[in-house]
């Protein structure tokens, strides 16, 4: 099933790329030239995104069935303990405790099966978030709230802390990308997609019709605090254009300009940067 499934995307894919790398260019206006370099910079984007989503969903279909107890798996790869009601993280009592030296300290140990690569992979992810904020990741000692990151059943992540060991999961190969690592540890610092924030409605359309069925819920729009910062169509957090499509139709379309390019795996904006400077108070 999830064979056939695989052949059915790559021949969605494989026609895409084929029908844009055989665009007539020829005699062809510099609108129209434009359009082709748009056309073949997105299937690019959608070969990326087809890796990333495409193993996403699998494994996170699967994980459904494979998440340790009491967990649940929501909008697409955030984990949610029954224990927990709501996925949102009220009053900010989701957030990692700040030191006194004024750095955020988040503890995390790691499985032995990763290899070196994939240790470097998750602490580039690592790196790209400390860099630019107060967030540092550190191996735990004794600390009693940490991360426990895994190479699970594909790639999730709770909500923000949510006391004592947390897992995180990270599976090998299909989760080694450095912006996949910083996005799942993006959650657990507790930000939600960004397509979820409270006011997409203004910046983005979701093609509901184009959506698989089962995938819906991925879509909805979470209660979030904004943090006074612009929507970011650039945010690691941000899903792409093709995320959970049914038939290669985009699900997610940018307004007013359709063409902003959306969803990368690259690594943190700046303004993702920033959004996790404020959350967590880092110039003060
Ligand atoms: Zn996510």
């Amino acid at each position: 099933m999830a064979v056939c499934a695989t052949m059915m995307l790559l021949g969605v894919l494989f026609g895409l790329l084929t029908q844009a790398s055989t665009l007539p260019v020829k005699n062809s206006t510099g609108v129209q030239e434009g359009k082709v370099r748009l056309k073949r910079k997105y299937s690019g984007e959608l070969l990326k995104e087809f890796i990333i989503i495409h193993f996403i969903a699998h494994s996170n279909n699967r994980t459904r069935s494979l998440a340790p107890r009491g967990i649940s798996i929501r909008d697409g790869d955030i984990a949610v303990s029954f224990v927990r009601s709501a996925i949102n993280c009220p009053g900010n009592a989701c957030l990692w405790s700040k030191s006194v030296d004024g750095f955020v300290y988040v503890p995390y140990i790691m499985s032995p099966i990763y290899d070196d690569m994939d240790r470097i992979t998750i602490e580039t992810g690592m790196q790209d978030i400390s860099s630019g904020t107060c967030v540092k990741f550190i191996q735990r000692t004794h600390e009693a709230n940490f991360l426990d990151i895994q190479p699970r059943y594909g790639c999730w992540s709770f909500l923000g802390q949510t006391g004592g060991s947390q897992t995180l999961s990270l599976q090998t190969p299909g989760c080694m990308w450095s912006g996949v690592a910083a996005h799942e540890l993006m959650h657990a610092l507790g930000f939600v997609h960004e397509q979820s924030r409270s006011d997409r409605d203004h910046y983005v359309s979701i093609v509901w019709k184009n959506i698989m069925p089962d995938h819906m819920h991925n879509f909805r729009k979470q209660v979030t605090n904004n943090l006074n910062s612009p929507y970011d169509y650039g945010s690691v957090m941000h899903y792409g254009r093709y995320a959970f499509s049914e038939d290669g139709g985009p699900t997610i379309i940018p307004k007013p300009d359709p063409y902003i390019p959306i969803g990368q795996r690259d690594g943190p904006s700046g303004l993702d940067l920033h959004k996790i400077n404020v959350l967590y108070n880092c110039g003060t």
